[in-house]
């Protein structure tokens, strides 16, 4: 009993002196971490795995941008994913923001795979007209991941794409089952997991403002 209760006790606080010493040293450290960073570097984004969010963080991203001035192109590779209440939002920004909802076709009713591989392709050729002009600063491909899964659109081709993107362009792509290649090649990729889905769990349908 004895032990168990010194092994849980909180440590003893620091003594006003060793606490300015372990701060100056943290101090130092973060100084020498910043003054190692490089200059800017445009990244190429993944937002991946089965929980919500991936679309929305990458909408957050776009807010940010359209904040510091920067022009914004947006791909949506599969119809219907996020309207119609982002679009008039989006609206308001004008020429600064481009905004393509490519799905037209591209859908799980059609059962047509031709038609799916054209829009997608046809999505991907927008997308990279985008990519290689150095006026827009972020790129947006949202769902291409799910369009590369259904193999609608090679890896190769993206990748392609992407090594041909100015030094400080961004490109965010989004969708569930993000191939390896492309994660391999992506400087910034995070997993979204899901834990609690209202939709799954309480079989609440979608809400506006949160969903769409
Ligand atoms: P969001 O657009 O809300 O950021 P997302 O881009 O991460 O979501 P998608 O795979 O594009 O997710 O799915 C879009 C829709 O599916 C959204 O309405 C979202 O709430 C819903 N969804 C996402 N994850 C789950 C889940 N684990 N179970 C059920 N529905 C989900
Ligand atoms: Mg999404």
């Amino acid at each position: 009993m004895e032990t168990e209760k010194t092994n849980h006790a909180s440590p003893p606080a620091p003594s006003a002196d060793a606490h300015r010493q372990r701060m100056a040293r943290r101090k130092e450290i973060q100084d020498q971490r910043i003054a190692a960073t490089t200059a800017d570097k445009g990244l190429i984004i993944v937002h991946t795995g089965p929980g919500k969010g991936k679309t929305t963080a990458a909408l957050g991203m776009v807010l940010r941008s359209l904040g510091h001035g920067y022009r914004v192109a947006l791909v949506q590779f599969i119809k219907g994913a996020w309207e119609p209440a982002e679009k008039r939002a989006f609206a308001h920004w004008g020429e600064q923001l481009a905004f393509h909802a490519m799905g037209e076709g591209f859908s799980w009713i059609t059962q047509d795979r031709e038609r799916d591989i054209a829009a997608a392709q046809k999505a991907w050729e927008t997308a990279l007209r985008y990519i290689v002009n150095s006026d827009c600063r972020l790129i947006l491909l949202d769902e291409i991941n799910v369009a590369l899964r259904h193999g609608y659109l090679t890896v190769q081709q993206v990748l392609d794409g992407l090594a041909e993107k100015p030094a400080l362009t961004h490109v965010i792509l989004t969708g569930r089952g993000a191939p390896p290649e492309l994660i391999a090649r992506a400087d910034l990729v995070t997993e979204m997991t899901a834990v609690k889905h209202p939709f799954k769990d309480q079989r609440i349908r979608a809400q506006p403002g949160i969903e769409y």
